[in-house]
Formats: structure tokens, C-alpha cells, sequence
């Protein structure tokens, strides 16, 4: 007989315990390791979904030696298996390092859409509905100030697709979490069409096919790839940052060096962070390589991500690009792995499991003797670390192909600004420079903080900022449909005219947005055509792509948007790049804000003059001296560099320390409360001074959809000795955890609080 070792998809409280199920003689064919099973799994509960983790030959004697009743397998789910031994011990290593469950970790590495039995039968039916509006805008802003249109979730949907003119119904349900019956009622009121639709099975045809060739390479492009072929041709594991300035060709040589792989009968994984904002960048790679290419985001539909999950797994493509979780992509024969602007944070998980893709694409690296790549013009402080340690090689391109430059940045002092008189949040200076551009008919792109430019709908009696009542945050208002919304639990309310604590109707919103920019700059400059980039304007399917080439192709002559347009596109005619509400980056707490504002602002300033024509860049602060702003001008990352890590070695922080963060969260106050301290006194108890637990802290947001938190961080080197300690005291508590509450680990993460 054969039996089937199995882990539980379930939170049970001992971790990763594996169950012995009997294999009915009627599955010995179709069992396999990898393939999920439904088991009955304690009394009176539901049939669970299992892995099978190994598989068992025993005789009748050894049977018996049970001391219980060995149950049956009930059903298998799964057809093929994508998870053999090598894929289960990376699952361990996954579990082990990130504080979690094997099974969450094997997930990762199923195909799209598979989930648990409950939601098995509705992946079959493939969704393809388009959703229209009908009515145009002003009617339905007239029904809403009429209030004939009541329902938030109403406005919700119908003010989102005033701004995209046709959206899956997929993309509404998953993206806007609205159910089917609001949209079936918004139908029935006549607002919106609903129209089946078949959705284009090739991917590739979205892209703009147009092949090649490779460029003759820059001498330093040439010293790169020279370098990298080196390692592939070596066939051993090696890893290297590639620290080339923004638009140094970086591109070109991730190009050039999959063509060695290739060669070597080898294959790729190309992660980028999300697809839909560097769609130029994967546009290059179909463009060089055409079909042997699999491409796999989130956003595609499900049956499309399965499909080119096949692909791969038989071996059919030799290239895959997609963001983090593609590196979890069932690839054969790996002989390199990119990572592109290695510095974004995409490429941290953070749901469970909150892993590090650098971290896993090492392993899986080491594991298959291939190359590892990381490139960025502003590498993550530890990551160029590891680089100046000798952990891993580093190849410099300092210049830009052929004759474009780095363009010239300016600090501009909004002091002076106020002393002049300008109360305008765009600068005297800035203006005049917009001026010529539009002049000169060049494109200009104005980049926001969002977290400077929110905008906050407030009291002028009491002062009171409108917040939401689930979460411990501040409404986001917008202006256009009159609406506060909640960016963590997406509550909105509407018509909202007086304030709940003073009963005073005199209210405003605090600090201009987006939206209102874009106002000022058509009264500043009539007739300016522009366009906007930010979260209303970009929820549906390709649409940042859309507004990216309307800017270019009708030459538009300002963006105006958010962090968003910092990312991977290249419009040549762009030469002016302003950049405001830089200050509120500048100061925040957490650990990683500078590197992440050096970051944020020397990529934005990089968008500017890629070509021909020379760029310069405007940044407004009030802060003129500021270490991180004055290393962006002089386009120096080591300046930037050599401060901060200084400042991480004095003060304890990663690369020299690690930080293990526990956070503990639930809807009784007092229940979170006692059981943090609880888990403080765990990590505490014989604690020998291999880590130092700092006393629990409520984090910068203390609520979130009416779930309370606190946290807890570690510091510690780790090492199996400090790990196998956490580990032992996370076991400890999470057996004896009140049902309530939820504990999440995360192992250095990039935001604290
Ligand atoms: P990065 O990825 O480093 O930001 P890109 O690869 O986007 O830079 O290159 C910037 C620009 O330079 C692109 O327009 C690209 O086509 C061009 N380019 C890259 N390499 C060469 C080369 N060897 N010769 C000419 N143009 C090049
Ligand atoms: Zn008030
Ligand atoms: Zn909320």
C-alpha cells in the first residue's frame, strides 16, 4: 500500500506538521508529489486542502503500526504538479527565513488561480465582461448632487469609470473590491452597459511588435556585458550590481547578455517592478526576442497567466518577464536572473509571506549555478554594501549612449518665494522655465509627493481633519466628485458639508492635489493642454500606458502626476522636469526614508533630457541644505552613500543589524494589548543578550479597517543561533495565541510603523 505524507492548508497551531494519508488504490497512478488532495482532517471538520510532500510504499505489518485509523485521500485537485523536491526545499528555506508556513510558501509556486476548493468551481468560468458607462459625465455629477445617486459604492464605481472609458468587470470586482450585484444594480439604473467580450488570448499583440537589432555597444556597456558573459560562461553561481546612471543603456546589456544564455541552451527570468508602469521596458525585450518570450502580471486575466504558465512549464519560451512573484515562475535550466531597478520596493512581499525576491532569487540562483544580476542608478543602500564588501562584483556605467547628458538640477528656495509674495505652490522659477518650454514646444513633467500633496478635507472652525471611522487615517478628498476616501479600506463618503465635531460649515481642503495642480497651471497658462497620472486616473488595465503615449504622441505639453511617472519610459522631447512636496519625504523616521526620497527624486530627475536635447530639473523645498537634495544635484550616489551607511552603522540598522518586526493586530483593543505584552515577556524570558527587544509601540497608523495594532521590534544579528531562538519563542506564542488576534513576523522590513 501507499501512503501520502501531506502538509494541511490550514493555520493549525504547530507549524508545518506533515499528516499520513492512505492513497486509495484507484489514485496509485495519478498520485505525485506536488499535487494538491482533499483529506478530512480532524473530527467534525470541513475536508481541508493537502500538498503531497512524499510518498510511501508499506507493508500491511507496518500499517498496523498506526495506533490510529489512517483515513483516505478523498479526491485529487491538480492534474500536473509543479512542485518537486527542489521547489519543496526551497518552500523550507522560504518558511524558514520569513517566519511562515510551508504551504503559504509553496502557494508561490502553484499556478495562477489556483486556490482552495471553495473557490475551485469559479475559476473555470472565465469573466469577460466590459463595463461602459452610458450616461456622460455631467449627468451623472447632476444625480449625484441631486442625490438621485445615494450609494457610495455607486459613486465609487461610477466616478471610477468616468475616468477610464471601459473596464473588465474583473478589474472593477478585484481592484475597487465591488461586487457584482452593485454593478448588476448600477446596470438596471440605467448608468452603465455590461458587454460580453472575448478577451484577446495572445498577451503578446498588446505589445507593439516591431523587431531590433542589438545596438553597438557604448565601451561601457561593452566592459558590462564582456563581464557578465564572463559569468554565464562559467556556469557557476555569481552575482553582480550593475550601477549604471539613469539612461546609461542599462537595458541594451540585459538585452546583449540573454542572448549568450540563450546560446548556452540556458534560460532567463527578467523581473521589472509593475508591469504596468515599465511597459516600455518589456516592450524592448518583445521587440528583440519576440514569441520566446512568457509574460506574467497580475493583471492579466487568470486564464492567460495559467496559459503562459504552461508555456514554461514545457519548456516552450526561454525568456520570462513579470514582476516579483515571477521569479517563483517553473523555469527549467536557469542560467541567469535580472532583477531591474533593484532598488524598488515591489520587490519585497508584503503579504505572508513577506519575503525579499533579492533573497530568493540568490537562492534559487546558487541552487541552479546561474548568474544573478541587480541593476540600478540608485542601488539599495545594503545591496551596494554587499557590492563594496566583496559579497558580490559591481560594474559602474557612469555616462549616457552617444550625446545626451545628465541633466541640471536646481535647488529652488520656496523661502524666497514667500518673501516675494508667491503663495502659489508652483515656484516663480519654475514658472518661467514651464513658460519656456511651452514656448519652445517641449514637454514638461511635474512630479508630486503624494504623500505631500494628498489632499485633507478640514475644519477652519476646530481644525478637525476628516477622517475615516474604520481606520486611524485621514480622508483623501477629491475634488471633482466631492468625495473622501479612505486609501486603506477604501470607505468613501460623500456630500460631506459639515464638520461632525463643531457642526461648522466652513470647510476646505488643506494642501492642493494633483487634481488642483493641473488647475492652476491652465489658469497660469491658457490653452496648456495637460495631462494627469495618479491613482484616479490609472486604476484600469493599461491605462498609465495610455496616458504615457497620448503625452507623447500628441504631444502634450505637461504631466502632471505622482510617484508613478518616475518609473522606466523614456520620451525624448521631455526636458523639463519639475518636482514638488519633496519636503515631507526629507523628514520622515522610519530608517529607509532617506533612501528612499535619494531614490524617489534622483529617478524622477532622470526622466528628464534622455535624448538629444538636453534636461533640466527644478526641485522646490524649503530645505536648500538638505544632505539627501544636495547629493541628487551633484548626481552623486556615492555622496548619498557614504553619509548613510555612517549613519546605519552608528545607529544599529541593516546591513550591520537585522530587525525582526512582530506585529500583533485584532479588533479588541484589550485583547491586542495583553497579548503584545505577553509576547514581550516570551521574547524576553531567558533572553542572553543575543537580541534586544524594544518595548511595544503603536505604529505611525494605529488602526486599520477597525483592527488595532501594536508592535514589536528585534534587533539582532541573524544568524541560526538568533533564529533558532525567535523561531523557538515564536512557536511558543503562537500556540498559545488568543483566537482575535493575528501576529505577523517580518524579517527586516522596508517599512516600520
Ligand atoms: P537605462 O535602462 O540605464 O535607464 P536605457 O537602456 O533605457 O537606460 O537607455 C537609454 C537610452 O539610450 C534608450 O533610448 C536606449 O535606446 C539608448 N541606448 C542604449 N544603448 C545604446 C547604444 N549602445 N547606442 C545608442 N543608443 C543606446
Ligand atoms: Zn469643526
Ligand atoms: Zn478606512
Amino acid at each position: 500500500m501507499k501512503i501520502a505524507k501531506v502538509l494541511i492548508n490550514t493555520s493549525v497551531k504547530s507549524l508545518n506538521k506533515v499528516y499520513d494519508y492512505l492513497v486509495p488504490e484507484k489514485m496509485e497512478q495519478d498520485i505525485k508529489i506536488g499535487k494538491r488532495v482533499l483529506v478530512s482532517f480532524g473530527k467534525g471538520r470541513s475536508d481541508e486542502e493537502a500538498i503531497i510532500v512524499k510518498i510511501e510504499e508499506k507493508t500491511a505489518e507496518e500499517l498496523k503500526s498506526y495506533n490510529y485509523k489512517l483515513k483516505e485521500i478523498i479526491e485529487i485537485l491538480d492534474e500536473v504538479s509543479y512542485i518537486n523536491e527542489s521547489r519543496l526545499k526551497l518552500a523550507k528555506y522560504i518558511s524558514f527565513l520569513y517566519f511562515c508556513n510551508v504551504y503559504d510558501a509553496l502557494k508561490l509556486m502553484l499556478p495562477p488561480g489556483t486556490k482552495s476548493k471553495n473557490t475551485k468551481k469559479s475559476l473555470n468560468t472565465k469573466q469577460n465582461t466590459l463595463v461602459k458607462l452610458i450616461k456622460n459625465q455631467e449627468e451623472i455629477m447632476e444625480d449625484i448632487e441631486n442625490n438621485v445617486i445615494t450609494s457610495a459604492k455607486h459613486i465609487k464605481l461610477l466616478t471610477f469609470l468616468m475616468y477610464n472609458d471601459y473596464v473588465l468587470i474583473n478589474d472593477i470586482i478585484d481592484g475597487l473590491e465591488i461586487s457584482r450585484q452593485v454593478i448588476n444594480t448600477v446596470e438596471k439604473n440605467g448608468y452603465i452597459t455590461l458587454e460580453k467580450v472575448d478577451i484577446k488570448p495572445d498577451f503578446l499583440t498588446e505589445f507593439k511588435v516591431s523587431p531590433t537589432e542589438p545596438k553597438k555597444p557604448t565601451p561601457e556597456q561593452e566592459f558590462a556585458i564582456d563581464r557578465i558573459n564572463s559569468y554565464i560562461d562559467s556556469n557557476e553561481y555569481k552575482q553582480c550590481l550593475l550601477f549604471g546612471v539613469t539612461g546609461s543603456g542599462k537595458t541594451e546589456v540585459y538585452l546583449q547578455v540573454i542572448k549568450r544564455v540563450l546560446e548556452k541552451g540556458k534560460r532567463a527570468i527578467v523581473l521589472v517592478p509593475e508591469i504596468s508602469l515599465t511597459y516600455q521596458t518589456v516592450n524592448r525585450f518583445v521587440s528583440r526576442f519576440g514569441n520566446n518570450i512568457a509574460i506574467l502580471h497580475s493583471k492579466m486575466t487568470v486564464s492567460k497567466r495559467k496559459e503562459e504558465y504552461k508555456r514554461i512549464k514545457n519548456g516552450e519560451v526561454d525568456i520570462i518577464i513579470g514582476a516579483r512573484s515571477a521569479i517563483f515562475a517553473p523555469v527549467d535550466n536557469l542560467g541567469l536572473v535580472i532583477i531591474d531597478e533593484e532598488h524598488d520596493g515591489s520587490y519585497y512581499s508584503q503579504t505572508t509571506p513577506k519575503y525579499s525576491t533579492k533573497e530568493v532569487a540568490s537562492y534559487i540562483c546558487k541552487e541552479n549555478n546561474a548568474t544573478l544580476i541587480l541593476g540600478s542608478a540608485t542601488p539599495e543602500i545594503s545591496s551596494f554594501y554587499k557590492a563594496q564588501a566583496g559579497i558580490m562584483d559591481i560594474v559602474t556605467m557612469e555616462n549616457r549612449p552617444g550625446t545626451a547628458v545628465m541633466p541640471k538640477i536646481e535647488i529652488v528656495n520656496m523661502k524666497y518665494d514667500r518673501v516675494l509674495g508667491n503663495t502659489s505652490d508652483i515656484s516663480l522659477r519654475l514658472k518661467e522655465e514651464i513658460k519656456k518650454n511651452i514656448d519652445k514646444n517641449e514637454q514638461t513633467m511635474i512630479f508630486l509627493n503624494r504623500r505631500g500633496y494628498l489632499s485633507y478635507l478640514r475644519c477652519n472652525e476646530c481644525s478637525y481633519i476628516f477622517k475615516c471611522p474604520n481606520c486611524d487615517v485621514a480622508f483623501v478628498y477629491h475634488k471633482t466628485s466631492n468625495l473622501l476616501h479612505c486609501h486603506y479600506c477604501s470607505h468613501v463618503e460623500r456630500n460631506v458639508h459639515k464638520c461632525p465635531c463643531c457642526g461648522s460649515e466652513n470647510i476646505s481642503s488643506s494642501t492642493i492635489g494633483t487634481q488642483r495642480l493641473e488647475e492652476e497651471l491652465k489658469e497660469i497658462f491658457p490653452g496648456v493642454t495637460t495631462l494627469r497620472m495618479d491613482a484616479d486616473t490609472t486604476v484600469a488595465k493599461d491605462s498609465h500606458q495610455k496616458i504615457l503615449d497620448k503625452f507623447k504622441n500628441e504631444n502634450i505639453n505637461i504631466l502632471i502626476g505622482t510617484q508613478m511617472i518616475s518609473k522606466g519610459h523614456d520620451i525624448e522631447n521631455v526636458t523639463l522636469v519639475g518636482i514638488l512636496g519633496v519636503d515631507t519625504m526629507l523628514g520622515m523616521d522610519d530608517y529607509l526614508s532617506s533612501e528612499r526620497a535619494f531614490s524617489n527624486i534622483s529617478q524622477v530627475s532622470g526622466r528628464a533630457g534622455r535624448a538629444k536635447l538636453p534636461g533640466r530639473v527644478l526641485i522646490q523645498t524649503n530645505d536648500p541644505d538638505n544632505y539627501i537634495l544636495n547629493a541628487v544635484i551633484n548626481n552623486s550616489y556615492i555622496e548619498f552613500y557614504e553619509k548613510e551607511i555612517k549613519h546605519r552603522k552608528k545607529f544599529g540598522y541593516p546591513p550591520f543589524i537585522d530587525i525582526v518586526l512582530f506585529e500583533i493586530s485584532g479588533r479588541n483593543f484589550y485583547l491586542v494589548k495583553s497579548e503584545i505584552d505577553r509576547l514581550y515577556n516570551i521574547l524576553n524570558s531567558e533572553n542572553t543578550g543575543i537580541y534586544k527587544v524594544f518595548n511595544p509601540k503603536a505604529p505611525f497608523i494605529q488602526k486599520i479597517n477597525n483592527k488595532f495594532r501594536v508592535n514589536i521590534i528585534v534587533k539582532t544579528k541573524l544568524n541560526t543561533n538568533s533564529y533558532n531562538k525567535l523561531y523557538e519563542k515564536i512557536n511558543i506564542f503562537s500556540k498559545t495565541k488568543k483566537n482575535g488576534v493575528n501576529m505577523v513576523v517580518t524579517r527586516n522590513p522596508i517599512f516600520i510603523g
